[in-house]
This record gives C-alpha cells, structure tokens and sequence, in this order.
C-alpha cells in the first residue's frame, strides 16, 4: 500500500475510535478535534494527512517543526500546535510560526511568546500544561500554581488562554490513566468557573484516547496511530 493510501485508512481509523469513544459516553463527536502529531516524519506524510482531509497538525521540537511549517507554506488552512517542551531561547520562532501552543507550563515563557508574537497576527491560542501525576522530571505546572499561572498568562495581550494539557505517565495502567484524565477535567471545570471562554482540553495520544475522550478531551494528539512508529533520527518514509 502507498504510504498516501496507509495514512489515509490510518485517520479514517482514528477518526472512527473518536467517533465510537464519543457515541460510548454520550458526547457529541463533532466535540472532538483531531491532532495529527507529525513530529520525527517528513512533510510527505503531512501533505498525505492533508490530501486525507486532515488540517490540525501538532509538531514537538521547535527546530524540525519551523522547518516543516515554512517548507508547507502553500498548503492552505493547515493549523499549526506546538506541544513540546519550550526552551526560552526557541519560543520567537514559535511565536511568529505557530497557530497554538499546548505546553506552556510557566510564565516567563508565557510573556516571551506574547512579546514575540508578530502583532499583525491574532492572538497565539494557548493551552497550560498540567504535571498532573506530579513527576519529577516532567515538564508541567502543579496542581496547586495552576490557578496563579493561569491568571498571569490570561493578561497577556498576545495571547489567548484556551484551557489545559497534559501528558500523564503511560506505564501504570489504564485505571490509574482513568484518574489522571478525571482530575485534569475536574481542574478545568474548576478553572472554567473564572475564565468561562475556555474551552479546550487536550489529552489523549494514541494508546488513550478513548479514556481521555471518556473524561472530557477536546483535543486528542494522535502520532503513531497515524503516522506510524517513529524511529529517532530518521522519519521512516
Ligand atoms: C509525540 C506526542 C504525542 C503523540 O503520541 P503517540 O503515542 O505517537 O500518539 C502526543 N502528545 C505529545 C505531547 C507528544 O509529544
């Protein structure tokens, strides 16, 4: 099969898992929005998603991913998500390139990309990113700074605060995934009752969307499901 044609069957299988996950906990699908993870493969597999009807696409290393957005120019309508780990050295770049950014998860990096958002575009959509299993080493604010981070980045000009991320820790089973996506919605309820524009909660990846979308997930970021395994430095295409 071509590589087109695997990417093409690949989201209509995502989107049907979506679709069922909605169905299964009484959600409208259309609730849902679909981000198509194309970090570590090459443009050819984003023009395919595209060519497949696919317009959100999320990229995680701010180097690869301002490479691939300005060789994709021409293709129109595509929305851009950054959900990396920002280093405050590589956030201009994501501020003049980027559509959203899921991984904010401290302020100083927040008032960079409002500084270093072009002024003739509109504001750049953010999400918090949440450590909600409170790991050490992960990146995300804690439970308890969130509703302080929130606060200082939704004063931002340039920015616009559109609700929470997370990515929890995979390796302890899905009842305990259950729980971490719970208390990340059970935060944005409590967090929607000061801010009531928010409206996006993005958790879910491959292996978990379904219990992401079971607890509320507005946006699931889907990778490997689509694209295929990634394999380090070279895209397998
Ligand atoms: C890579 C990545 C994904 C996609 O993961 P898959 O398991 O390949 O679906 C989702 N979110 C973030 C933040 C990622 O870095």
């Amino acid at each position: 099969m071509s590589t087109q044609e695997s990417i093409a069957d690949n989201l209509q299988c995502v989107r049907s898992r979506i679709h069922e996950a909605a169905l299964a906990c009484g959600r409208d699908p259309a609730s849902i929005s679909l981000l198509a993870v194309s970090k570590m493969h090459p443009v050819a597999a984003i023009e395919a998603a595209f060519r497949a009807g696919q317009r959100h696409f999320g990229e995680s290393y701010a180097q690869e991913a301002v490479e691939k957005v300005a060789e994709l120019k021409a293709l129109d309508g595509v929305i851009w998500h950054f959900i990396g780990p920002l280093q405050s050295n590589k956030t201009r770049p994501v501020a003049e390139h980027f559509d959203w950014v899921h991984s904010v998860d401290r302020l100083k990096i927040a008032q960079r990309l409002s500084d270093q958002r072009p002024a003739g575009l509109p504001p750049l959509n953010i999400c918090l990113q949440v450590n909600i299993d409170h790991e050490g080493s992960k990146s995300g604010v804690a439970p308890e700074e969130l509703a302080a981070l929130a606060e200082a980045v939704n004063q931002l000009p340039q920015l616009c605060l559109r609700g929470l991320m997370c990515i929890p820790d995979p390796t302890r089973g899905d009842e305990a995934l259950r729980q971490s996506f719970a208390a990340m919605q059970k935060l944005f309820e409590t967090l929607r009752t000061h801010y009531p524009d928010l409206d996006t909660l993005s958790m879910g990846m491959s292996d978990d969307l379904d219990l992401a979308i079971a607890q509320g997930a507005t946006i699931v970021r889907v990778g490997t499901a689509i694209f295929g395994q990634r394999n380090g430095t070279s895209a397998p295409l």
